[in-house]
């Protein structure tokens, strides 16, 4: 398999469909016994893969059947859930802990990257902090999911990488904007296999709540071709993906798919990703002034603000909560989520606060306690 590959197989047995990719594309004669490989998902939060979140542990057990009878002996699962997030939950929940367990004896291990050691590195002038592990393992495998972001339009390959991340470094990139810090994470972390888990992600949300069967995945050497080829299936062209068009400028891949060649195994029920209805989404993020917000505070803000339209309690708020860090040494009447909001009247506090915090404050917030 080269760069310009794409390969694709459609089904819903995540595991047998990884394998008969990997089998396919003959990735086993790019590993040897030696190789130590990193197998990286996207566990964001502790939520089943049935959210449309989350990477199935199906597709990562499909990558560590066909590993260890390649003859690959070191095999580590690496992530570091978002700012603030409990990785080892986050393992238990979607079902690695378990997959460790039983693959464990073989040489495959889970890593929380949280507690890892960190490597500095410049990149156009530019400090960067990335987990030593990640830079130190021979053979990377990036397994995000197929989903939607409310602030880069989709996440998948490239943005997959901002697990390999310290907290500090992933609340930069939300100040920063995102795009530009997620092309520039690529230049320092190389792909060697892209496997993407196409099977229900959510085409609305990172944070999920309207996963889609989409059943299918997707396999390619060169992450900005996977991730244009996704851009395309959500009816994007690849330059309206900032991250992508710069990942390209700075030589890390191709958006040209139509040089690209595509194999695919099995029939889909549908090719292109269908447009989703994203109107409750919008209702619901039109209550949200975001400066700069980072995932966590926004994702459970969102969810909150689901919790309180599902309880008819929505429209009793009265102004839009502050969110993001935008918001540091602002001082404001109203009502804002985590530390970077302390300067408003009405504040819950932490970097970031829970998600539970989080709907207690906007429960008291929409019953008026606040005025009391
Ligand atoms: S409180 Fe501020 S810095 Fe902390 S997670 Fe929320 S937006 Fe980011």
């Amino acid at each position: 398999m080269n760069s310009r590959d794409l390969a694709v197989a459609y089904g819903t047995d995540a595991c047998r469909l990884v394998l008969n990719l990997l089998q396919a594309m003959d990735i086993g004669s790019e590993v040897g016994s030696k190789t130590k490989v990193l197998l990286k998902p996207n566990l964001v939060m502790a939520r089943e893969a049935s959210s449309g979140i989350t990477t199935h542990a199906e597709v990562a057990e499909g990558v560590i059947r066909y590993l260890l009878d390649a003859g690959v002996q070191k095999i580590t699962i690496a992530e570091s859930s978002w700012t603030g997030g409990d990785t080892r939950r986050a393992y238990r929940v979607c079902g690695y802990t378990d997959l460790a367990d039983k693959y464990g004896k073989f040489g495959v291990d889970l890593l929380d990257l949280k507690v890892d050691s960190v490597h500095s590195l410049e990149v156009q002038g530019v400090r960067f902090k990335v987990f030593r592990s990640v830079l130190a393992t021979d053979y990377f495998v990036n397994l995000p999911v197929l989903k939607g972001h409310g602030g880069t339009k989709l996440t998948c390959a490239l943005k997959n990488l901002k697990g390999c991340i310290p907290d500090s470094e992933k609340r930069r990139y939300h100040a920063e904007g995102l795009h530009k810090p997620i092309a520039q994470l690529n230049t320092l972390i190389h792909q060697d296999l892209v496997i993407v888990d196409g099977l229900c992600g959510d085409p609305s949300s990172e944070t999920g709540g309207n996963p889609l069967a989409m059943d299918r995945v997707i396999m390619g050497k060169d992450p900005v071709l996977v991730d244009s080829y996704v851009a395309e299936l959500m009816g994007y062209r690849p330059e309206m993906i900032e991250h992508i068009a710069m990942a390209a400028q700075l030589g890390i891949g191709s958006t040209d798919t139509s040089h690209a060649r595509i194999r695919e195994f099995g029939e889909p029920r549908f090719r292109k990703i269908p447009q989703p209805d994203t109107s409750r989404l919008q209702r619901l993020r039109g209550y949200i002034a975001d400066r700069q917000a980072c995932s966590a505070c926004y994702g459970s803000t969102l969810y909150a603000l689901q919790r309180l339209e599902e309880s008819r309690r929505l429209n009793t708020l009265r102004d839009k909560i502050c969110v993001g860090q935008g918001y540091r040494g602002v001082r404001l009447e109203g009502s804002g989520i985590g530390a970077c909001t302390r300067g408003l009247s009405n504040y819950v506090d932490g970097c970031p606060p829970t998600a539970r915090n989080i709907i207690e404050f906007l429960e008291s917030s929409v019953s008026g306690r606040f005025d009391a």
